[in-house]
């Protein structure tokens, strides 16, 4: 069950062994203009939404410097922890959309009262899903990879429901489908916030 999910800190290691494990393969690519040396250099982060004794970790997100002079470009690996530069960890700006959807959609209160989210931001959240994901170039190309079409309208709890698995499974698979989006690194993130 998905409210398992947003209230289980330990779910949540699995989140961050994934996204050790892209910035590993990220920082062995090297730079990508001058092939020079990645450097870390980790941006900082107080990530909202998630079980108030999330690990340490969730404060860092991982980033890379090229260690060139005169280059110094920086990659920010893709990730399945932050959507982006919002706040909110990637999780809650999923779920708080899925769990308002369907046959039996919770109230916004209800979700108010667990992640400790605006009426407000909730409905952004919700605009980000219907009006600017499914215009993204990124769906547009990668939603024909899945054999039942996903609708527009089913954004993103039609989405979720084309991976499989245990929940955690499934929304650890779904925001990995969804990382080429967390950076702009790899160019196709519309900058929002939170
Ligand atoms: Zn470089």
């Amino acid at each position: 069950m998905y409210t398992t999910l947003l209230t289980d800190a330990t779910r949540f290691d699995a989140l961050i062994a994934i996204d050790l494990d892209l910035a590993t393969t990220a920082q062995a690519g090297g730079c990508r203009l001058c092939a020079g040396r990645l450097d870390h250099a980790d941006y900082p982060r107080k990530p909202r939404g998630g079980p108030a004794t999330l690990r340490a970790a969730y404060e860092r997100r991982a980033s890379f410097c090229c260690d060139e002079e005169g280059c110094r470009t920086r990659l920010t690996p893709v990730s399945v922890r932050f959507l982006g530069r919002r706040v909110y960890l990637g999780v809650v700006v999923l779920l708080a959309c899925v769990l308002r959807q369907g046959p039996t959609p919770w109230r916004v209160s209800r979700l108010q009262a667990l992640l400790g989210v605006s009426a407000r931001t909730l409905a952004r959240w919700h605009r980000w899903w219907r009006d600017d994901f499914v215009q993204t170039a990124f769906w547009r190309a990668a939603r024909s990879q899945f054999a039942r079409p996903v609708d527009a309208d089913e954004v993103p709890r039609g989405l979720l429901a084309r991976f499989d698995g245990e929940a955690v499974e499934q929304v650890a698979a779904a925001l990995r489908w969804l990382s080429p989006l967390t950076t702009t690194s790899a160019g196709t993130l519309r900058e929002a916030r939170p």
